[in-house]
């Protein structure tokens, strides 16, 4: 069975379903996985790419990683975690060692706007081992947070920001739609 809710984020689904009344039991047993999508505005073809400075970069960085602050990943080592995660950053959108980000310019293909159609923003939490006994615990909605992340889930404001890295939107975009 497939289904959809209206919450914040794919682990407030589950506590909300519980919520609901369902069979934690049950429930767990059942559930193979969670997501959750925003649409942000998809930059036009008329973007203008340019070369963050470090300060900007490491704003960005911060606010990414403001997801992962209450996760043993990140508290462990965090100047290591951060080199890692800039290197990965690196490795999968780097344009000749450097990232690049883009600004909206407008033309007439986009109504001088500047943005032209949408792109969807995703946080797919994977119901393993570990959630699934979360959830017959009926663990807070803090506690199945820490797990999914700690196995890789990408929220949705992480997801919006590699495609900002990937110029398909912007940060003023993804703020907006990832605002609890
Ligand atoms: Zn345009």
């Amino acid at each position: 069975m497939f289904s959809t809710l209206h919450t914040n984020s794919a682990p407030e689904s589950v506590t909300r379903l519980l919520d609901m009344g369902m069979d934690p039991f049950n429930f767990a047993d059942a559930l193979l996985g969670i997501l959750a999508q925003r649409l942000a505005k998809r930059l036009c073809d008329c973007k203008e790419s340019y070369f963050p400075d470090q300060a900007e970069i490491r704003s960005f960085m911060a606010e990414y990683a403001q997801d992962l602050q209450h996760t043993a990943l990140w508290k462990i080592d965090r100047g290591g975690e951060e080199q890692k995660l800039f290197e990965s950053w690196m490795d999968l959108y780097g344009h000749d060692g450097r990232l690049q980000f883009y600004r909206h310019v407008g033309c007439d293909k986009c109504n001088k706007t500047g943005y032209k159609g949408r792109v969807g923003l995703h946080e797919l939490m994977i119901a393993d081992d570990e959630l699934k006994k979360l959830i017959r615990e009926r663990a807070r909605v803090a506690e199945l947070f820490v797990s999914a992340v700690g196995s890789g889930m990408r929220t949705l404001k992480m997801d919006g920001m590699e495609k900002v890295m990937m110029g398909l939107t912007d940060m003023k975009q993804v703020r907006s739609v990832c605002i609890k």
